[in-house]
């Protein structure tokens, strides 16, 4: 009788404890936010407005700053599209995660998708995904191959590809929607939402194209740059708007005649005159008046395609709203990396220097961050993953080598938080001949070192923030220099970064890695 009685007790706090663990999981499934992470590939912050951008309007990127908060020292690791992916996959630095450059992503190791999912989170990723091997960790992917088109893009999932007619930031969002209406109504959600856009070679919608071609956009104060007192590495490159900008990039019409290879030597030459047609009449470009309408043909497409992305982003911002999610959905807006707008008259990406360091991000979540906040703490890419653990409340593995930004986007930066990040390039010479290099960014200055030419380069950001003046051997900053340096090491040492990829030659893809197989296709 007693047994029988002890029973019925262990029994009942059995049954007790596991609903008083379910009622736990409930509320907390109720109160974790949803997460909307919207990226685009090489949208610099200076070509959105709420950045204070002088050649566009962004009005609806905008809203997530007015309503949210600004973040304006976020930066990648690492400033190249398939390495920048890995980073916010795993938290890690890209020595750790296998990514130095185009390498195929190894999606056996620990992601923050595998770790939402294990937390109870729908995890889903639509649009570019460019890591050369299919997602895991997600319930749903629906992804392009490899940089995908802009029109009528091929998008693949685990069930087949198909084309889906439009144009591609268009077609993404509506996925991302359609993603959204079939999510399980039971769980938070993490959505990200990648869009292609504004990526080389820069195609726009009609509707943007004709309005920006109509349009004189801004020369940025740097454009040309005589890069005195600067080392070889920014003399050597091959990623000048002047010089470097073929006939694709500049959309100029081929000779009909032209076929096969033929053509596609025509499209790749980078022209020295280009002839143009004005009111009518037939016009040689050359020199300075070539440089000059290069700059505009490269930023009127480039804006345009942007401007597809700000259209887009409002559309999903109202889908939420409809919907009533606003209020506990996180919604962030970034960039996989920054981009040379005309800047040190450089497109592209890849240099330590601001344009391509920083990366916009702007983070709204209505019921803990302040409309039209500001952040100023240092962040990275690597912080994405910690952060979307701690908004779905799990733990951060030791292993991930980024923070959790959620202290930061209630306003408050922790006495130690980080004051320097460390940055590493290797993609040498890569598709634009730019040098390997690796360096360190404070609050106040920067020091990079080209490692295979033993050269350095030092800036003041604050008296200098264009980074125009190398003060690496002005005796006046050798205090400076030093501290740099210190900080460096230490930060290198610190992430274990052992120089592993050093000397791994990178293997180029056209302009990124193997496409990711579409099912069905030859590997
Ligand atoms: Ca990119």
């Amino acid at each position: 009788m007693q047994t029988s009685k002890n029973y019925q007790r262990i029994v009942k706090s059995f049954f007790g404890l596991i609903f008083f663990w379910l009622s736990v999981l409930a509320a907390a499934a109720a109160t974790r936010p949803n997460i909307l992470f919207i990226m685009t590939d090489d949208h610099a912050a200076h070509a959105l407005s709420c950045y204070g951008s002088k050649i566009n309007e962004t009005p609806h990127l905008d809203r997530i700053a007015k309503e949210g908060m600004r973040f304006d020292r976020c930066f990648a690791v690492n400033s190249i599209c398939t390495p920048s992916r890995a980073t916010i996959l795993t938290g890690k630095y890209s020595h750790m995660n296998g990514v130095p450059v185009f390498n195929r992503f190894d999606g056996s190791q620990t992601t923050v998708s595998k770790l939402l999912q294990t937390a109870g989170y729908y995890t889903a990723i639509v649009g570019k995904w460019h890591l050369g091997s299919d997602p895991t960790g997600f319930d749903h992917w629906n992804i392009l191959p490899g940089q995908g088109r802009y029109i009528d893009p091929v998008l693949y999932d685990r069930s087949g590809s198909r084309v889906h007619r439009g144009y591609a930031t268009d077609v993404i969002t509506d996925l991302t929607i359609d993603a959204l209406k079939n999510r399980p109504p039971d769980k938070p959600f993490f959505m990200m939402c990648h869009h292609k856009a504004p990526h080389r070679e820069w195609t726009p919608n009609e509707k943007h194209r004709a309005a920006f071609a109509k349009r004189t956009i801004p020369e940025p104060a740097t454009l040309y740059d005589d890069y005195a007192t600067r080392t070889d590495a920014i003399r050597e490159q091959h990623q000048s708007v002047f010089n470097d900008l073929t006939r694709r990039d500049l959309k100029l019409t081929p000779p009909a005649e032209l076929k096969g290879q033929a053509l596609a030597q025509w499209n790749n030459t980078k022209p020295t005159e280009v002839e143009i047609e004005v009111n009518g009449q037939k016009k040689v470009l050359t020199g300075d008046e070539l440089r000059k309408w290069k700059y505009q043909r490269y930023m009127q497409d480039y804006l345009a395609c942007v401007q597809s992305v700000d259209d887009n982003a409002g559309r999903l911002l109202d889908w939420l709203e409809a919907n009533g999610l606003r209020e506990n959905t996180v919604v962030i807006y970034t960039s996989d990396q920054g981009f040379f707008l005309g800047d040190h008259g450089l497109y592209d990406k890849r240099f330590m220097y601001e344009p391509s360091l920083r990366m916009p991000f702007l983070v709204r979540w209505p019921a803990v961050i302040k409309p039209g906040s500001t952040q100023e703490g240092i962040a990275i890419n690597a912080d994405f993953a910690p952060t979307f653990l701690d908004l779905a409340e799990a733990k951060v593995p030791g292993e991930m080598q980024g923070r959790s930004l959620v202290s930061l986007f209630r306003g408050a930066r922790p006495s130690h938080w980080r004051t320097a990040m460390y940055y590493r390039y290797y993609h040498d010479p890569g598709h634009h001949n730019t040098r390997a290099h690796y360096g360190v960014r404070t609050e106040t200055h920067k020091l990079i070192y080209f490692w295979k030419k033993d050269q350095w380069e030092c800036f003041d950001l604050v008296k200098d923030p264009e980074e125009l003046r190398n003060i690496y051997s002005d005796p006046a900053a050798a205090n400076v220099v030093k501290q740099l340096k210190a900080e460096l090491l230490r930060l290198k040492n610190e992430l274990k970064d052992e120089d592993q990829f050093a000397n791994e030659l990178p293997r180029d893809g056209v302009d990124g890695p193997a496409p990711a197989r579409a099912p069905g296709a030859a590997p």
